[in-house]
């Protein structure tokens, strides 16, 4: 038996509130949950099994009828918020004009036009160019292989608790095991994970902290067998972990020094998240490289890579590409998206979220010595929970509290290696109201422990 939901409403009438109005997960989630079991593997994990119907805005409205606020955006994809409405429209009108050429066979303006845009935002007065790709695993990949063309050189290095995919590489370049690695190797040679910087836990400075990477780097691979170094300016996954003042720069310097290809992977914490188009420009750092995905179109598959031109230039023709890559709807997303973040100024939202977000949750850590550590920048912030008056991880209470948001309609991602962060990563889209009464229910979760 199918049940088939056309929806009835446009989503941006949708008014822009939190209304619990069955259980959580309600009647018509639970028969679509009963469904996805029978054909989708159990691999493939949701964190809340409520079926969405439409979504505007910051907020998400299930098919029982349930409007939640939403904290996670999609893990930080829907920045600008969503179903907005140039978004909406520039992809409709591609989807009418054409979907599919292939850019290697036929190419298209949307395209170019991307890769310009791209040139223009990212950190570095210099010549740039970018390769479009469907997703950002597939972007982290293309990076290395333009280093490693480029370098002539094959080690990757990564930092201790990044993220950067799934595929064979990607899972390699990535910190955790469980659930992203174990039993699925064996993993991509050459790829070395070094100390990060985690000032709440390692309590050394950056310039410390880089030197304890470096050292590594030196001693156990060889800065004349590294092609590139890929670093997440705010680490996403590995739970919003911001590093010492100092740090980035130093590394920076190193692989300047070194001819290591510095590249950053701003997949989660890109395009206007943090109040700049890109968070390594809070550190002061032009990387050789940098990863857009996830924010970057509004919800549609694109990703790219962009660097120096002369890097870029490595590969030969025909060594980059793909059969979906840099599709013309996706393009026309993302070009619609960057136009919103112009003429709305959405660049200025990542302070306005912050300056909601810290000072409550500051507040509440007083209260609440649950929590450990608050951090972040812009609409990128996170709290470390801990047993109370140590750094002991405390992952029990983010699964009690992210339970408890979603049964009061508030959508909470949890984040981190022993998987006691939760993050904050809202549109920038999102009312000052609904993140006061998001927080309000955060409040009655952690009292509620
Ligand atoms: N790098 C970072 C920093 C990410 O956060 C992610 C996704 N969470 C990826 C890479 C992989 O992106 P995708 O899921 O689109 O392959």
């Amino acid at each position: 038996m199918t049940d088939t939901l056309a929806p009835t409403l446009d989503s941006a009438e949708i008014v822009p509130e939190r209304r619990i109005v069955t259980a959580i997960p309600g009647p018509r989630s639970q028969a679509l949950q009963a469904r996805r079991l029978a054909v989708i593997p159990v691999g493939v994990a949701s964190a809340i099994p409520v079926f969405v119907e439409r979504a505007h805005g910051a907020i998400v409205v299930d098919v029982d009828g349930n409007q939640f606020i939403d904290l996670g955006a999609g893990i930080g994809v829907m920045t600008i918020g969503h179903t907005d409405a140039a978004v909406v429209a520039a992809a409709s009108a591609q989807l009418a004009a054409f979907t599919h050429v292939m850019f290697t066979v036929t190419p298209y303006e949307g395209y170019v036009r991307v890769a310009e845009l791209l040139a223009e935002h990212t950190p570095g007065d210099f010549a740039k160019k970018t390769v479009l790709l469907n997703s950002g695993a597939e972007a982290v990949e293309n990076a290395v292989k333009i280093a490693r063309k480029f370098t002539g050189r094959t080690g990757v290095a990564v930092l201790d608790h990044a993220y950067h995919g799934r595929t064979n590489l990607t899972m390699a370049m990535t910190f955790k095991a469980m659930p992203y690695k174990l039993g699925f190797g064996p993993f991509a040679s050459d790829v070395h994970h070094a100390p990060n910087s985690y000032p709440f836990h390692d309590g050394l400075s950056g310039a410390d902290a880089a030197a304890r990477t470096i050292s590594y780097l030196e001693k156990s691979v060889g800065a004349s067998d590294l092609a590139c170094l890929v670093v997440e300016p705010i680490q996403g996954e590995g739970g919003f972990v911001v590093a010492a003042e100092g740090y980035f720069a130093a590394l920076r310097e190193w692989c300047t020094a070194n001819r290591v290809v510095f590249v950053a992977d701003e997949i989660q914490s890109g395009m206007a998240r943090t109040g700049k188009y890109f968070a390594i420009e809070h550190f002061g750092v032009v990387p050789d490289m940098v990863l857009s995905a996830k924010g970057i179109a509004g919800g549609l598959p694109i990703a790219g890579v962009t660097g120096r031109a002369d890097i870029m230039d490595a590969s030969h023709p025909g060594g980059l590409g793909g059969t979906f890559a840099g599709n013309p709807v996706a393009a026309a997303a993302a070009i619609a998206v960057f136009d919103e973040i112009e003429s709305k100024n959405l660049l200025a939202e990542g302070a306005r979220i912050e300056g909601v977000l810290r000072p409550a949750l500051l507040e509440m850590q007083k209260r609440h010595p649950v929590i450990g550590d608050v951090r972040g920048i812009g609409a990128m912030i996170a709290i470390e929970l801990v047993e109370p008056g140590t750094h002991t991880p405390n992952a029990a209470a983010v699964s009690a509290i992210t339970a408890f948001a979603a049964q009061n309609g508030v959508l909470l991602l949890s984040a981190g290696t022993y998987g006691n962060i939760i993050r904050f990563l809202p549109s920038l889209a999102i009312s000052t109201e609904l993140l006061n009464e998001a927080l309000q229910v955060l409040d009655d979760a952690l009292s509620a422990l």
